[in-house]
């Protein structure tokens, strides 16, 4: 090259080619335990996908290109539709068809949730924008099943693995995504302050036509076909299933105000509506709106988990890519004992995150086969939701730092990771609230805490430190006038012990030794980084890493 001024050298290429199913060694045992071994095609299929270069480019796209509003026609016309980059509608058309969103529901056998669960957490790598609506298409579920005419009307479509943009009624679509708009102004995480409200089309009740006005304060693609909505009638706050076109071809009653300017999550469009007269069906019991969202919301919680998760892989599966090819002082990254030590202690992180958002995913599946996985169910799902989302932005922000001054700049996707990390801790309830939901129940359904209590102990006798957490577990259970100022101290505590326990049982003694010595023994400081001398340090990059 002419121009040349100097050879570029020591630059880590980009890491694309790769099967994420494939070269995710926890993430292949966890199928295979938790049984959705059955869906490894799909499961190797969605990996290479993932790993592409193709999906590294179309992430990219989707967040630099980021959704416009339309809120008129050229002609001045309201029409209220959101402009998506093309790569947003081709990962779209990639993520339905590959059926995360639906395969836990469609495949009718043991193991579907935990094979969904999988697919969720390899697009969790590729592009989290989309994950929005597919984790709310999921979900969405959970509370149509309270309308059974509704749900049945809508099902097949609603997990058809096709996509289609067009806005129309769902009446001339074979397929639809579903949505969600609940957060008001006043307040997201209390929604008994809900104050839109609704009045009777004619008949009143469960499955009659409303029409609400109000507003919501945070609602992600309201280019929905469908969404479910909050709003106060007379005996109190009620769910409803609103179309976002109606019969006739027309926008039902929305206005979107504007488009949220967010530090992550770019490429998904998260707007502020107001609704006048907006016609919606009632789902569930008149008043009784927020227990009918409790099961959707438990779902998307799982999905928060599993998204975190997926956060949490991706990233240490660049930093150890970046520090095997980034020399410094005459000696690759990886071989600095010091970092050497972050990148064990990061695989740690992940394969920990795995285990225990895997674990919630199968509890879930079995949940209607068997009374104590119902209850782990319970309370396994905000554990996990709270732990792993916390954990992901520590993460993110160590990952950075191993990539140096090239992790801060867009063009690597870390900095998108690293904005986009907190988000799964604040959306469908964020930490302080999940934390609360545990204490529910434990308190209102104290089986759950036994059937934890029980997963927990599986593994007793295998390593002191996890008895001498069992017991100090046991201790905090004994306080509950204590409970509520020191709720996220036994979350956390909980989620270490669960994640030790299935560390121990089905892990590399490598592994588990690692977890258990830094997590529950105490042998760790307050940064990452800091394993105890004697952890296998290599052996558990070795296990993490992407071989090929
Ligand atoms: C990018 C993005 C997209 C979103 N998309 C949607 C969407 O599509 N639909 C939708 O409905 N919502 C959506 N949300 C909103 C989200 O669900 C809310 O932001 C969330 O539920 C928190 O509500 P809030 O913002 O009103 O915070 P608040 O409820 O005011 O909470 C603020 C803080 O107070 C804490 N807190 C609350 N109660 C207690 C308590 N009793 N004790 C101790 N601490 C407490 C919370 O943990 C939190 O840390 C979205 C948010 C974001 C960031």
């Amino acid at each position: 090259m002419v121009y040349a001024t100097h050879e570029v050298l020591n630059q880590p290429g980009a890491l694309a080619g790769f099967n994420a199913y494939e070269n995710d060694v926890a993430l292949r045992e966890a199928m295979a335990v938790f049984g959705g071994g059955w869906a490894e095609v799909r499961l190797v299929k969605t990996g290479a996908l993932i790993g592409s270069a193709r999906m590294a480019e179309l992430a990219r796209a989707a967040n630099r290109h980021v959704p416009e509003l339309r809120t008129h026609d050229r002609f001045g016309n309201r029409i209220d539709m959101v402009e998506f980059h093309p790569a947003w509608h081709e990962l779209m058309g990639l993520l339905r068809g590959g059926q995360s969103h639906s395969l836990g529901w469609t495949a009718g056998r043991p193991g579907a949730q935990v094979a969904r669960a999988g697919l969720a957490f390899l697009w969790g790598q590729g592009e989290r924008g989309v994950g929005c609506p597919a984790t709310m298409t999921f979900a969405s579920i959970g509370a149509l099943r309270h309308q059974p005419e509704i749900l049945e009307k809508f099902r097949e479509r609603i997990l058809s693995p096709e996509y289609d943009p067009r806005p129309v009624p769902p009446g001339e679509k074979k397929t639809l995504g579903v949505a969600m708009a609940m957060t008001e102004k006043q307040g997201g995480s209390d929604l008994r302050q809900t104050q839109t409200v609704a009045v009777p089309a004619g008949a009143a009740g469960p499955g009659e036509k409303y029409l609400m006005t109000g507003h919501k304060w945070f609602f992600s693609v309201p280019t929905s076909d469908l969404f479910l909505t909050l709003a106060r009638t007379g005996a109190g706050i009620s769910c409803f299933l609103a179309q976002g076109w109606l019969d006739d071809g027309s926008r039902n009653r929305l206005l979107i105000q504007r488009l949220k300017e967010k530090c992550g999550n770019r490429s998904n469009a998260s707007s502020e509506v107001e609704f006048r007269d907006l016609e919606g069906v009632m789902i569930g019991a008149e008043g009784a709106g927020i227990r009918t969202l409790l099961e959707m919301a438990h779902l998307t919680r799982l999905e928060c988990a599993l998204g975190s998760a997926a956060l949490i892989r991706q990233a240490v599966v660049q930093a150890i890519h970046h520090a095997s090819y980034r020399v410094a002082f005459q000696r690759a990254l990886v071989d600095q004992p010091m970092m050497t030590n972050v990148l064990a202690d990061l695989a740690l992180e992940s394969e920990g995150a795995t285990w225990l958002a895997m674990r919630a995913a199968a509890a879930l599946d079995a949940s209607e086969r068997d009374e104590g996985e119902k209850a782990l169910n319970r309370i396994l799902t905000p554990i996990a939701k709270y732990w792993v989302c916390r954990r992901a932005p520590a993460v993110a922000a160590e990952v950075l730092e191993v990539h140096g001054g090239n992790g801060f700049i867009e063009d690597h996707c870390i900095a998108r990771l690293y904005r986009e990390a907190p988000l799964n801790g604040v959306w469908e309830g964020a930490g302080n609230v999940i934390c609360l939901d545990v204490m529910r129940a434990i308190g209102r359904a104290p089986e759950s805490a036994v059937a934890l209590r029980a997963e927990i102990a599986r593994a007793k006798g295998m390593h002191p430190a996890l008895d001498a957490a069992l017991r100090a577990l046991d201790g905090m259970l004994e306080a509950p006038g204590r409970f509520e100022a020191n709720a996220r101290r036994i979350v956390e505590h909980m989620a270490l012990c669960v994640t030790a326990s299935l560390l121990l049982r089905h892990a590399p003694g490598i592994v588990a030794e690692g977890f258990c010595a830094s997590r529950l023994g105490a042998d760790h400081g307050m940064a990452l980084g800091t394993l105890p001398e004697g952890v296998s340090l290599r052996g558990i990059i070795d296990r993490a890493a992407v071989n090929g």
